[in-house]
């Protein structure tokens, strides 16, 4: 039995609630002992990589809360970071919008075409590469909320570059802000 399983069977038991430190490392290591006989080495950082892994919700300094729903969302429809590679590359390490890179000195984003919220996938089909710019307009725009594929205009397909903002970014007539 896997120690991780072990403080996760602790969260489940125990969904949506705000869990401190102590309590769930109190019963993870009675339990390990008394299961397997051997001692459960740092709990602490057990839950702590739980946490990166996306599985418990950090409420402040040493609580956690584990929360079906937030855990299903994040493993079903987040890209794998071997999918993110993958839509990076195939992107050719651009924006898709601007068509700036790594070489200009931007942060790459990997966005959902169709939003999460929105039932949009995890799938190379549903992801494109943003700058984090165009990543930031096109969230707060709330640009693809009609479910379109292609509301944002690629750059290497716009025929000319007038327009700007965030016409140029939404391709003029599928603007819904
Ligand atoms: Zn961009």
């Amino acid at each position: 039995m896997g120690q991780l399983d072990l403080i996760m069977e602790f969260f489940k038991a125990n969904p949506n609630r705000d869990i401190a430190h102590p309590e769930v490392v109190d019963w993870v290591v009675k339990t390990y002992k008394e299961r397997t006989g051997k001692v459960f080495r740092d709990p602490d950082r057990g839950i702590c990589s739980l946490h990166q892994q996306g599985k418990l919700i950090k409420v402040s300094k040493g609580v956690y809360r584990y929360d079906p729903n937030f855990v299903l969302h994040l493993n079903l429809e987040d890209f794998s970071p071997a999918l993110k590679k993958q839509i990076l590359k195939r992107d050719g390490y651009q924006c898709v919008i601007c068509g700036a890179g790594e070489k200009e000195g931007v942060e790459l984003h990997v966005d959902h075409i169709k939003p999460k919220d929105l039932g949009g996938k995890a799938t190379l089909e549903n992801g494109q590469t943003l700058c984090a710019k165009h990543d930031f307009l096109k969230k707060n725009f709330n640009q693809t909320s009609n479910g379109q594929k292609d509301v944002l205009t690629p750059f290497r397909k716009r025929t000319r570059g007038g327009g700007g903002g965030a016409h140029r970014l939404f391709g003029g007539g599928a603007r819904r802000v």
